[in-house]
C-alpha cells in the first residue's frame, strides 16, 4: 500500500530587537541568567505591558517579504496555561487577528539537502501559509540532576510564530522549506535565527493516510526541534514509525511526542485528553494595533530576496544560476560577490575565484566571509592581472596566496617577487624556434595533421620559460611557424 504524508510546520522566530517584547529589559544571548529583568517580564501584579514598536514593523516586514495580508487591524490576546517558566499564567499571544494572515513560500532546489537535490518531488514547490503572528516567549528552564532553575532573560522576549498550512509531504520539504525561510529573514535583518541559539525553534504536525483514503490521518505532533537537519531526521522516523503501525492494523491517535535526536527517535509526551484549553481573551491591558502607517513605512524597507537576487545574479553578471544561487545564499556573500564584480571586467571569473579558492582558503582557515583578509576590490585586481595576460592563472594561484596570507595588494606582490608573464613576442619566439629544433618528432606529428602535439610543444615553451610564458601566445606563434 502507498502512503502518503502530510506535514505542517509551526516555526518560533526571535526578533532581533534591542530590548523586549512588552517592556525595556535587554535582549541579549548568553548573558548570566536572571540579570536581564524587571517587573513587566517576571509578571509582578500590578506591572503593565507597553508595546515594542520595532518588533511590530519587523513583523510587518516579515509579512511584507512572505506575501502575506496584513491584517489592517491586530489585537493581542492572552493565552492561559500554567507553567513554572511563566509567572503571569498566560503568555500575550495574537489568537483570531494576527498581523499577518496568509503568505507562501517557495522551494528552491538548492534549499533542498544536498543528496535529495538531484530527486525533487515538485520543483518550486509553494507552501502557503496560514499567518504570522506576535508574541512573547517564555523563560527557559534548565534541568539539573535533583533540581530545576529558571532562567527569565528570555522571558518576554519578541517572537514571531509562523504556521504553514499543512501542505509540505516530505522530510526534504520541510528541511527547504526552514532554509528557505531562515535566509529570507536574515535577508530582512529580523532575525539571525540561528536554531543553535534557539532563535529559530520547530513543531511539527504530521500524519500519514493511505493514498486512496480522502481525510487525513491522525495529527501527531513533535515538539521542539532545535536544528533543521533534525526536523528531516524527526520527520523521517515519524513518518516510517506512522506507516509502521498502520501496516500492522493498528490505529494512531492524536498525541504529543519529542525528539530525542541522540537516539533518532521520537518519544510520547502526552496524549489528546491533556489537550490544553488555552482560554484565550483579549489582553485588556494592550490596544489593538492599526496598521495601515506601519505597512507604508516598511514597503520601503523590503529588500531584494534571495530569488530575485539569483536571478539578477545571472541576468547582470552572466554567473551560471548554480553559482548565483551559492552567492546569494549567504548574504555577506553576495555582497563581497557584488562589491568585486561591479568594476570587473569579467564578473563570471571573480564569481570564480570567490567560489572555489577564497572559499577554499576561507574553510581552511576558519573563516568567514565578511573576516575575509582579501577585499573583494582586491580579488578584482588579481582577476584583472589574469585577465589581462599580464600574469598567468598558475602565477595568480601563487599570488592569491600570498594575498591572503599578508594581505597585500596583487601589483605589490608581483612586483616584489618579480612576477611577470612573458608577453614579450620575440622573447616567445626565440623560445619556440628552441622547441622546434628540440622535437622533430612531435612537429611531423602536428604537420602530418595530429593536432594535439600542439599542446605538447606549448607545453615545452612554457617549461622552458619556467611558467612565465603567455601560453596563448606561445600557441599562436607555434601555430604560426608549423604552418
Ligand atoms: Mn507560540
Amino acid at each position: 500500500m502507498t502512503y502518503v504524508a502530510t506535514v505542517g510546520l509551526e516555526v518560533h522566530v526571535q526578533l532581533k530587537t534591542r530590548s523586549k517584547m512588552f517592556c525595556a529589559s535587554p535582549v541579549e544571548f548568553g548573558a548570566e541568567p536572571n540579570t536581564h529583568t524587571c517587573p513587566v517580564c517576571l509578571g509582578l501584579p500590578g506591572s503593565l505591558p507597553v508595546m515594542n514598536h520595532e518588533a511590530l514593523r519587523m513583523t510587518v516586514l516579515t509579512g511584507l517579504m512572505l506575501g502575506c495580508d496584513i491584517a489592517p487591524v491586530s489585537k493581542f490576546d492572552r493565552k492561559n496555561y500554567f507553567y513554572p517558566d511563566m509567572p503571569k499564567n498566560y503568555q500575550i499571544s495574537q489568537y483570531d487577528m494576527p498581523l499577518c494572515p496568509n503568505g507562501t513560500v517557495t522551494l528552491h532546489d538548492l534549499a533542498y539537502p544536498k543528496d535529495a537535490q538531484k530527486n525533487i518531488a515538485s520543483p518550486d514547490k509553494e507552501v502557503h501559509l496560514a499567518r504570522i503572528h506576535l508574541e512573547e516567549d517564555v523563560a527557559k528552564s534548565f534541568h539539573f540532576e535533583t533540581t530545576t532553575g529558571i532562567d527569565f532573560n528570555r522571558a518576554g522576549t519578541p517572537l514571531m510564530e509562523i504556521v504553514t498550512q499543512p501542505e509540505i509531504n516530505s522530510p526534504e520539504e520541510a528541511f527547504a522549506f526552514l532554509t528557505t525561510l531562515k535566509q529570507i529573514l536574515i535577508y530582512g535583518g529580523v532575525s539571525d535565527a540561528d536554531m543553535e541559539k534557539g532563535q529559530l525553534r520547530c513543531d511539527c504536525n504530521v500524519s500519514v493516510r493511505a493514498e486512496k483514503q480522502t481525510e487525513l490521518g491522525a495529527k501527531i505532533e513533535i515538539k521542539n526541534m532545535n536544528s533543521i537537519s533534525g526536523v528531516r531526521r524527526a520527520l523521517a522516523y515519524e513518518i516510517r514509525r506512522q506507516i509502521a503501525v498502520l501496516e500492522r492494523g493498528q490505529q494512531l491517535e492524536q498525541e504529543t511526542r519529542g525528539w530525542d535526536d541522540a537516539a533518532g527517535e521520537t518519544f510520547l509526551m502526552r496524549t489528546k485528553e491533556f489537550a490544553h484549553d488555552y482560554r484565550y481573551f483579549p489582553d485588556p491591558d494592550l490596544v489593538s494595533v492599526k496598521t495601515e502607517g506601519l505597512v507604508a513605512e516598511m514597503r520601503g524597507r523590503v529588500p531584494e530576496l534571495p530569488q530575485a537576487k539569483r536571478a539578477r545574479f545571472v541576468e547582470q553578471y552572466q554567473v551560471s544560476p548554480y553559482d548565483a544561487a551559492v552567492l546569494a545564499n549567504d548574504l555577506n556573500l553576495a555582497k563581497y560577490f557584488e562589491t568585486a564584480a561591479k568594476r570587473a571586467k569579467k564578473p563570471k571569473n571573480v564569481a570564480n575565484w570567490i567560489l572555489n579558492d577564497l572559499q577554499n582558503a576561507l574553510g581552511a582557515a576558519g573563516q568567514r566571509i565578511d573576516e575575509c583578509p582579501i577585499a573583494p576590490e582586491a580579488l578584482d585586481e588579481l582577476v584583472n592581472l589574469i585577465d589581462s595576460g599580464k600574469i598567468s592563472g598558475k602565477q595568480g594561484k601563487e599570488v592569491f596566496a600570498e594575498m591572503f596570507a599578508t594581505g597585500k595588494a596583487a601589483a605589490d606582490i608581483v612586483k616584489e617577487k618579480g612576477i611577470q608573464q612573458l608577453s614579450d613576442l620575440c622573447a616567445i619566439e626565440v623560445l619556440c624556434e628552441q622547441v622546434i629544433a628540440a622535437n622533430p618528432k612531435p612537429v611531423a606529428d602536428f604537420k602530418a595533421g595530429n593536432v594535439i602535439s600542439l599542446n605538447f610543444l606549448k607545453g615545452q615553451v612554457m617549461k622552458l620559460s619556467k611558467g612565465k610564458a603567455n601560453p596563448q601566445l606561445a600557441g599562436e606563434i607555434l601555430e604560426r611557424k608549423l604552418k
